[in-house]
């Protein structure tokens, strides 16, 4: 059996639609090292309970732009004031492997990795209404009201490039939203491309006199 390259999936939604939760329950289901999740550099504080290297590499806003001069980042882009990249030596090296990685990122670095690598399956994750985003947002937890205020304000701006993804999940239902992002990945993993590279063995037995 040869190697084939992993698949790249983009997940992109407003602040509290689900991205983490969804990855997070995923990779729990598959734990047999066949994905990832890509861990961004960002130049944000550190929420309570997160740990560098884990939820994302922490820097200052000059690590960050040494960074980006370097030409390490695949993309980055600014968000609520924040900037936020994802490394391009890892995502490589992990492909490679042929391993299937996760990009929790927001619409503009999903367009920035489209244009480079087009054969990325992006999907969005929408909230069911505005009303339960801003629930889950407070029920996280994690932000100030003032904090939470800013992200429903540009939620509406992450929501209208819904069009711009190849996949949508209405993350209504949680069991439900974790069943359909299963199946975008598996279908994937079925494709014929990848398939052949990964059975090459199998066909050649198949297919001989
Ligand atoms: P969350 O929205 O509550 O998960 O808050 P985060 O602080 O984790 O993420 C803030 C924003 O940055 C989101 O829109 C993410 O999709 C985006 N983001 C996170 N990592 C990356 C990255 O590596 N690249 C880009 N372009 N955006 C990212
Ligand atoms: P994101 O990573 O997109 O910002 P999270 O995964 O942190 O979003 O989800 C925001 C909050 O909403 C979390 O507290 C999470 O547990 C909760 N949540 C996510 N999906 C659902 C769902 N389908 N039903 C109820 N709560 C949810
Ligand atoms: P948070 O600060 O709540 O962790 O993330 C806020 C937003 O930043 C989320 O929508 C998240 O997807 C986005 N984000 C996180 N990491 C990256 C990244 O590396 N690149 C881009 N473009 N966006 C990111």
């Amino acid at each position: 059996m040869s190697q084939a390259p992993g698949n790249l999936f983009i997940l992109a939604a407003p602040s509290g639609g689900g991205k983490s939760s969804l990855i997070k329950a995923l990779l729990a289901k598959y734990n047999d090292g066949s994905m990832q999740v890509s861990v961004s550099t960002t130049t944000r504080n550190m929420r309570p309970g997160e740990q560098d290297g884990v939820h994302y590499h922490f820097v200052s806003k000059d690590q960050f732009q040494q960074q980006i001069e370097a030409g390490n980042l695949f993309e980055w882009a600014e968000v609520f004031g924040n900037f936020y990249g994802t490394s391009k030596i890892v995502i490589e090296q992990t492909l490679q492997q042929g391993i299937d990685v996760f990009l929790d990122i927001d619409w503009q670095g999903a367009r920035q990795v489209k244009k480079a690598l087009p054969q990325t399956h992006s999907i969005f994750i929408a909230p069911p209404s505005q009303e339960t985003l801003r629930k889950r947002l407070t029920g996280r937890g994690q932000d100030s009201e003032e904090v939470i205020e800013q992200r429903m304000a540009a939620a509406r701006s992450e929501i209208e490039h819904f069009n711009e993804f190849d996949y949508i999940i209405v993350n209504d239902d949680f069991e439900q939203a974790l069943s359909e992002l299963e199946h975008i990945v598996l279908a994937q993993r079925c494709l014929q491309t990848q398939q052949s590279a990964k059975h090459q063995q199998l066909f050649k037995n198949l297919l001989q006199k």
